[in-house]
Formats: structure tokens, sequence, C-alpha cells
């Protein structure tokens, strides 16, 4: 038995990796936490040293890490380079803050002395996805590790390659021998990770089925998890948006990473005086990018990470015209090896088309007309899922009390596309996740939130 990394741009196979017996994974799990033992005694100060060093290695190796995403799921190069980047950014970042957002917090009550102390819970078991391969990974492990975690990665079989040099850059930067472990296994083999009495949490990054299957597998053994699920996440256009501003945010939020990201720009909702104008210079704007080889520097999409995937989302925009939908642009599978798919528009977009109620993962835009500002917020919020959202309007006040009071997704942007920032929390509500990565919320997740109170 072996996971397959297979290069999306080509076909061809890249490597074979064995997966691990019971035995070496029940090891795995033993060596994380005998790490952990010793790690959790390190003062804050001094995990920050490993962590501060695994910076500096993915800056001196982003050329090499960038190349591996890029093969192994077809990011394109300069875009692999930027998550290379992010990935040192929030190492830094808990390197630096973390001694802080985990220091006690004192409390007044009638005790002699009250306070708040924030405590490692074990190792920590993350599954995580392909589409950003490194830094899904890093966003849960900086923060999980600083707050003294041991820490276990199932990521996707067709990433193996970046699962393994990421473990391999964390022993290199310092961190105790075993205290991550990167363990090449199969779906089936994660209920016994789960059952194991050291692994004390679960966060998972993916579908709504994989975080439903997972959580209910931790919550069976009443164990915690972060959820940080799949998104349709809707960009409010309204008519006194700066269009050209608007079209470009919406552009990069919907094609980033060929449009495999959960917090993409995905249901286009424009109010109607602007629909026309909106939609013209998206299709001009989808038309003019460049699909192509993703080692090239001038793509900016590449193909999809693999072949099942391209397939549904073919079929999702198929049945979405046959449900009425109008196929402005793309929507045909190109000929030749690889994944690749083209950027896609489609008007006319309504609730009861895929293209509005579910997820798509890749380079399709769905344009919705709405009426008016109150149409607009009520098709944004008439979805399962609510992780990212966005409003464009001149009016920046108007902006900010729709995106805080109105639209309901975990984070909610005005006149920019959706991202992640270390500095700021992460996550969705509904059945896009519960549970935050990311800033204090993140590093607060997976600790012992203890009660001191000295009579
Ligand atoms: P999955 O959610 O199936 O995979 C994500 C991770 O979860 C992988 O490591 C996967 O392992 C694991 N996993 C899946 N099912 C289980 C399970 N029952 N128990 C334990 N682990 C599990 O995503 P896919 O790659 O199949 O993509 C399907 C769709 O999911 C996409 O089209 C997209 O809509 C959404 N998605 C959302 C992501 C996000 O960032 N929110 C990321 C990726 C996908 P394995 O691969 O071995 O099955």
């Amino acid at each position: 038995m072996a996971l397959v990394s297979t290069n999306p741009a080509t076909g061809e196979t890249l490597a074979h990796y064995p997966v691990m017996s019971a035995a070496e994974v029940q090891e795995a799990i033993a060596e994380a936490h005998a790490a952990f033992e010793v790690w959790r005694t390190w003062p804050v100060r001094r995990r920050a040293e490993p962590m501060r060093r695994a910076a500096l290695l993915l800056r001196d190796e982003v050329a090499a890490q960038a190349r591996l995403i890029s093969e192994e799921m077809g990011k394109p190069i300069k875009q692999a380079r930027a998550e290379v980047e992010k990935c040192a950014w929030v190492c830094d970042y808990y390197a630096e803050h973390a001694e802080a957002l985990l220091a006690p917090q004192r409390v007044q009550t009638d005790a002699y002395k009250s306070f708040v102390s924030y405590r490692p819970l074990g190792v920590v078991l993350a599954v995580m996805p392909w589409n950003f391969p490194l830094w899904q990974t890093f966003r849960f492990a900086a923060p999980s590790l600083m707050a003294g975690n041991g820490a276990l990665l199932k990521h996707a079989p067709n990433v193996t390659g970046c699962a393994l040099a990421t473990e391999a850059l964390l022993r290199r930067a310092g961190f105790p021998e075993g205290l991550f472990r990167a363990l090449r296994i199969e779906v089936d083999q994660v209920e016994g990770v789960l059952d194991h009495p050291h692994v004390v949490a679960a966060t998972l990054t993916g579908s709504t089925r994989a975080g439903a299957a997972v959580a209910a597998l931790a919550g069976a053994r009443l164990k915690k998890t972060v959820l940080e699920l799949g998104g349709s996440d809707p960009y409010v256009i309204l008519e006194d948006a700066e269009l050209e501003l608007a079209v470009e945010a919406c552009a990069v939020g919907r094609l980033q990473n060929s449009g495999q990201s959960c917090i993409a720009a995905k249901r286009f909702i424009v109010v109607a005086p602007l629909v026309e104008r909106f939609t013209e210079r998206l299709v001009a704007r989808f038309r003019a990018c460049c699909m192509g080889d993703p080692r090239d520097e001038a793509t900016e999409l590449g193909p999809q990470a693999r072949e099942d995937l391209r397939e549904a989302l073919h079929r999702q925009v198929t049945r979405s015209v046959e449900a009425g939908a109008e196929l402005l642009l793309g929507g045909t599978l190109p000929e030749g090896p690889g994944y690749f798919y083209p950027a896609t528009v489609l008007g006319g977009v309504r609730p009861g088309m895929p293209a509005f109620d579910e997820e798509t993962f890749g380079p399709v835009a769905a344009i919705v007309r709405a009426e008016d500002e109150e149409e607009a917020i009520a098709l944004a919020n008439r979805s399962p899922y609510g992780l990212g959202a966005a409003v464009f309007t001149r009016d920046r006040s108007r902006g900010e009390r729709i995106a805080e009071e109105r639209l309901e997704a975990g984070s909610c942007f005005v006149n920019a596309f959706v991202r992640s920032d270390p500095r700021l929390p992460f996550g969705g509500i509904k059945r896009s996740g519960y549970g935050r990565e990311l800033a204090a919320f993140g590093i607060h997740e997976f600790v012992n939130v203890k009660t001191v109170y000295v009579a």
C-alpha cells in the first residue's frame, strides 16, 4: 500500500510513499508524546528559538519548498513562493508573540490570588488538505507547538512530499526529535490515532464531509476539535462600488490557487445597476488570465490538483448551465495532459443551481443579480456555509456596517478580497466549521485554560 503523489500539470507519478503499519503509527505517537513531555517544560521564550529558525529555513529554502508545492499540487510558482513566505511569517509571529499571548492573567476575586494559566494539552492530530500544503500545516503547527503541544500530521496523500519536507525542516530547526511527525496513513487509520490516549485533540481543514467524520470520531472519544471547512464566499457588489477595484479583487479572490481555496470568492452578488458592466469586465479579466505551466512565472492559473476534483467541478458547471445559468466564458475541458480547467464565468446564477448552493473549488465565477442591498445581503446569507464574505462600496461606513452586522461569516472584508493574516482570527460558522485559527484565538484553542485559585 502506498500514497501516490502525481504532478497534476502532466499526470505523471512523482513518488510512491509506503503507508505506515499500525505498529509504526503507535511508535510515532509514543515518540511524539515522549518529546511533548520534555517540550512542555521549556519556557515559551526557549520554544521561540526553533520557531525562529524554522522561519529562517523557510526563507532560505523558499525556491526548493515552492517547487515541491508546485510539482505536487500544481500551484503557480509565484503563488507557491508566497505560500512559503507566509509560513515564515506565521512562525515569526508566534515566536514573537506567544509569550505575551500565553502569559497568565490575573483575575480579581475574593482569593488571595487567582489567575488563568494556559497550559499545554498534549499531542494534537492535524488532518490537512492539499490546497495549501505548507500553509495549512504551519497555520496549525506554529501556535500549537508554541503552546507546548506535540503534533501529528495526516496530510492529503497527493502532498506527502510536502508533509515529509515540513517534518524534516522542523527537525533541522531544532524542535525535539519526534515532536512533530508526519504520518503516512490512510483515512481508515485516523480512528486508531484518535483512539490513542496520548492524542488529545484534532484539527481538520477540508471538506464538510471530512470534518463531520473526524469530529464524530473525536467527539465519541471526548476529544476537542477545531474544524476549518469549505465555503461559498459571497462578494456583494453595491451600486456605489468602485468597479475596477471590485473586479480586480473578485478576480484575484477567485483565481488565487487556481480557484482551490476555502476562502476564494465564489458567488458575486451584484446589484442591478452594475450587473452588466461588472459582468463584462470580469469576463474580460478572466479571459486575460494566463493558464499554463505552473513553473512559468507568468502563469496565473495552474492545473486543478487532481483529476477527480476537476471532473467534479466540471459537473457543477454543467449542471448549473442545465439549470439555467448562462455560460459566458470557459466551461470546457481542454485537450492535452494535466488537469487544467479554464477560467469560467457563469451569469444568471440563482439559488437551486450547484454554482450557488455548493462550494465550487476551481476557477469558476458565479454572478448573481440582486435588485438592491437588502436582496443582495439575503442572497449572500442564503448558504449553508459561513466562512468569508466581502462587500464593495465607496461608502466605508456602509461597508463596515454590512460587514459587521449583516453578513453571516467568520471573516467579512470591505473593498478587499478575503485573506488570512496571522494577526487576525480565522475560521467559520455554519457548515464552514467552528473554532478559530491564528492570532490569540488560535493559540488558545489547544491549551488547558487553567484556573488557579490561591486562598
Ligand atoms: P477532503 O476534505 O476529503 O480531504 C481533506 C483531508 O481530510 C485529507 O487529508 C483527507 O484524506 C482527509 N479525510 C477525508 N475524509 C476523511 C475521513 N472520513 N476521516 C479522516 N480524514 C479524512 O477533501 P478532498 O481533497 O476530497 O476535496 C473535496 C472537496 O473538499 C473540494 O472540492 C473542496 O470543495 C473541499 N475542500 C476544502 C478545503 C478547504 O480548504 N476548506 C481543502 C480541500 C478540499 P484523504 O485525501 O486521504 O482522503
